[in-house]
């Protein structure tokens, strides 16, 4: 792996020059004539944490702008499923790979992905350069016929992990309380004991399920998920808008964590997540833009300024949740929430960082860096990103754009004319 000098960078409003070495940020104040493979000149460029996305379905760039404006599962059953059913695995390729170009272009380098095909989507992201984390789902509430496979598919899986970049980071996906038995869950429940891996599931997204699951166990979704020994400090809870006071003092008990969502919740209108009642309680939050669907795009720009203004709106109070609180969510609570030390520009850590324009309208006059990449910038203000001390996008620029863009398209028209 080689190193590179990040030359007259600006760090903390001051200028110094930033040494990258195998992927880690090894000085961050290097002498000017310090030796590396690659030198960038940085003049009027800031260097921050690049973004950690903590939820999505890379694939379902495909589906960007179709069935807008429904409820979640009419939305769900009636116009996403059956699209996605036409996907083949060179449609799932093509939608991750313009996933990838997105995320790179607004400063994300990486994603928790859950999707079919995780093989394949988890090949795809790590080769565009971008860490991810994936695993089999478990999905299987309306078809007793996938049981078993899902979990042949698992072992497969995890039993192949040699065969994976060391940028992939293997999870457990089950979908969510509604999606899988009882029993798959249980047996879900022990193999996440068994193999320590980080849990991703969505819990508490709707009104609905809160009310079914109660229904049908006796238990809100969290007591339920705790109950079957799958509410842990390795569990990432998606969503989790609907929740009691009782059930966030639990998720504090065993100290899972939280994706929030807060774009896609708003565009399915799902409600607000209870921001007021985790205010002791931010460092285990993190932030997800989930699939572009019910987005409509990857964007943690925009991600984290949604989910500072929903809970300023929702709880009436303009210091909950501000820049710093939601920056911290979509980088450093994002990596330890999947078991990672990225998110920060200090020496020893992940090379993961973003370099903007000081120089852009949008960060001018520049009191305050983070409020502005916050609730000013846009993806225009990033110059340059990059993840594990490669450069994945340069001046603007990514190599292969234009043929990505090309197979998504191409793929995009094969499935609405099906
Ligand atoms: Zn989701």
């Amino acid at each position: 792996m080689s190193n590179l000098l990040l030359k007259n960078v600006i760090l903390d409003k001051s200028s110094t020059n930033i040494l990258v070495r195998n992927g880690v940020f090894e000085s961050l104040s290097a002498a000017d004539s310090a030796k590396a493979d690659s030198v960038l000149d940085c003049t009027n460029l800031a260097v921050l944490p690049a973004f950690y996305n903590a939820h999505t379905h890379s694939p379902m760039t495909l589906l960007r702008g179709y069935a807008d404006d429904r409820e979640l599962f009419d939305w769900l059953q009636n116009y996403i499923w059956p699209m996605e059913a036409k996907f083949n695995l060179e449609d799932i390729i093509a939608g991750t790979r313009l996933a990838c170009l997105e995320m790179i272009k607004t400063g994300t380098v990486f994603a928790a992905d859950m999707y079919w095909h995780f093989p394949e989507v988890a090949r795809t992201i790590t080769e565009m350069g971008l860490r991810c984390c994936a695993g089999p789902i478990f999905l299987d509430a309306f078809d007793d016929s996938l049981t078993d496979p899902q979990f042949e598919e698992a072992e497969k899986f995890y039993d192949s992990l040699s065969g994976f970049s060391d940028l992939l980071i293997p999870a457990i996906m089950p979908h969510s309380v509604y999606g899988a038995k009882e029993s798959t869950l249980r047996k879900v429940s022990e193999m996440a004991e068994r193999l320590q891996y980080p849990i991703q599931i969505h819990v508490a997204e709707t009104e609905k399920e809160v009310k079914d699951c109660l229904a049908q166990t006796g238990l809100t979704p969290f007591q339920y998920l705790d109950s079957l020994g799958l509410l842990t400090e390795k569990t990432v809870t998606v969503h989790s808008v609907h929740m009691t006071e009782d059930d966030a003092e639990l998720v504090k008990k065993r100290g899972a964590k939280i994706a929030h969502v807060p774009v896609s919740n708003m565009k399915l209108s799902s409600g607000a997540f209870r921001a007021g009642l985790f205010t002791d309680y931010l460092d285990s939050i993190c932030l997800g833009t989930d699939g572009c669907s019910s987005n409509n795009n990857l964007s943690m720009i925009e991600e984290m300024k949604f989910a500072s203004l929903l809970a300023k709106h929702s709880f009436e109070c303009t210091q909950i949740f501000s820049s710093e609180v939601v920056f911290n969510f979509a980088t450093i609570n994002g990596a330890s929430a999947y078991g990672f030390n990225g998110g920060k520009i200090e020496k020893g850590r992940p090379a993961d960082c973003i370099l903007v324009d000081t120089k852009s309208p949008f960060m001018t006059p520049g009191y305050d860096i983070v409020s502005d990449v916050v609730y000013s910038c846009d993806s225009s203000c990033i110059d340059t990103v990059i993840c594990n001390g490669n450069i994945l996008m340069q001046g603007g620029i990514i190599p292969g754009e234009a043929e990505i863009i090309k197979k998504a398209n191409k793929s995009a028209r094969r499935i609405t004319e099906m």
